[in-house]
């Protein structure tokens, strides 16, 4: 409400909000990349106020909390020496997928209002040479789950120059797209076809390690933020490849034959909530995964980042003896991805701010008429001014439909004022 009122939006009541929120936006936020962490944030504000008791065990937990994220931070630094002092030995990378970058970005006023197209771009980082590739592609390519970020992985495991058998990725926690059954069957799969002999897969505390590729798209949004305009994705790649000077971002356009649907792969696995010994494990608390050729069809769990117990969980489907490395990977998307009619329209309507020599890209887009322009899809891992943006959009279109009068223009130029005068740092 305080905001609304400092830039001058209309206002609505905080039930109002609320509601819009909750509905629209029920989904799993992720941190913002340079705040700090839930728990953290969570123990410091009820400290104060718990009983004795159960305040000593909260303090034992983020104590415990505290050595893990402390000891994740420790391991990240010790594979990344090890590939650099031996790259025959091991090959360590960061993945990452940058916010989405809205297509086309212009600054416009009116364009605030509209919703864009979405550019992705999924950073694989090198630890050892501490180079990067970047693999980019617009919504109208390829979507951003787990089989998206799969196939930019296979394509990184085909182009990049890894002379080790062994690999050690580390990633965030976000289980639509790195923690899943997709990406382990990506794992199970690289080891059938015998591209590597063992893999770990990490997931570092969010919040409290900082990732490599955090820094890569630091650099990415630095030369992002001096440019009022970018037209399409092809300009946002060739920003993102000039983006660093000194050992330069290796930009890679995913094409409709690049992704594929790991449906055939993740078919020949058996979710077991039970270790082999016959624990239960549960699949968000894992810290690490590891995979190897010695045991082809199970994985390996550890809950923590130290040298702890690893408990084996054997994956093998019965009564389906396919191997892994014979099965064909299938295109995941027949054609272009349509977007929902009402963003198409919405981007259509700037094209008058686009020089015509942009227009093909969008000319091209196709409208999906069955698909709602909710905002569930839209506003994951966006930056704060267009996660604005979008609710105000979302609020707006309510306020058509509940009172048939639209906002007048010069609200509207208020309200854009406002929000070129307070720039959101992302
Ligand atoms: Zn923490």
């Amino acid at each position: 409400m305080e905001v609304a009122a400092e830039k001058g939006w209309s206002k609505v009541t905080e039930t109002y909000y609320r509601r819009i929120f909750t509905e629209n936006f029920n989904i799993g936020f992720r941190l913002p990349r340079t705040d700090t962490c839930k728990t953290c944030d969570e123990y410091t504000m009820q400290s104060k106020s718990l009983e004795a008791e159960e305040g000593e065990q909260r303090t034992k937990e983020w104590e415990d909390h505290k050595r893990k994220a402390d000891s994740a931070f420790k391991l990240l630094r010790l594979e990344t020496e090890k590939a650099a002092e031996n790259p025959l030995a091991q090959h360590t990378i960061c993945f990452d997928l940058q916010q989405a970058m809205p297509t086309p970005k212009l600054s416009s006023g009116p364009a605030f209002y509209k919703r864009k197209l979405w550019t992705y771009n999924l950073c694989v980082h090198d630890c050892g040479s501490k180079t990067a590739f970047m693999f980019m592609w617009p919504e109208t390519v390829g979507g951003r789950g787990s089989s998206d970020i799969g196939s930019c992985l296979l394509k990184y495991f085909e182009l990049a120059d890894i002379a080790s058998k062994t690999l050690v990725a580390f990633s965030d926690n976000c289980a639509g797209q790195n923690k899943n059954y997709n990406i382990m069957s990506l794992w199970l799969y690289l080891i059938s076809t015998g591209k590597f002999t063992e893999i770990r897969h990490c997931f570092p505390i969010s919040g409290h390690t900082m990732m490599p590729c955090d820094r890569d798209f630091g650099s990415i949004e630095q030369q992002l933020r001096k440019r009022q305009y970018v037209y399409t994705p092809k300009d946002y790649m060739d920003i993102v490849s000039q983006a660093r000077v000194h050992k330069p971002f290796t930009v890679v356009e995913m094409t409709s034959s690049d992704f594929v649907s790991f449906d055939a792969l993740s078919d020949l696995l058996v979710k077991r909530h039970k270790t082999n010994a016959g624990n239960n494990w549960n699949f968000t608390e894992v810290c690490q995964f590891r995979f190897s050729s010695e045991m082809p069809m199970s994985v390996e769990i550890t809950f923590g980042f130290d040298d702890e117990e690893w408990q084996r969980v054997n994956l093998q489907r019965r009564g389906r003896p396919t191997r892994m490395s014979e099965v064909v990977l299938k295109q995941r998307y027949e054609g272009p991805r349509p977007v929902p009619k009402a963003k198409l329209d919405d981007v259509l309507s700037l094209l008058r701010f686009v020089p015509p020599v942009h227009h093909d890209f969008y000319r091209n887009v196709t409208a999906d008429e069955r698909q709602t322009c909710t905002l569930q899809n839209e506003c994951e891992d966006v930056d704060q001014t267009t996660m604005l943006s979008l609710i105000w959009l979302k609020m707006e279109s309510e306020k058509t439909t509940a009172t048939g009068k639209r906002t007048t223009a010069a609200e509207k130029r208020k309200a854009t004022k406002a929000i070129k005068k307070n720039p959101k740092k992302p």
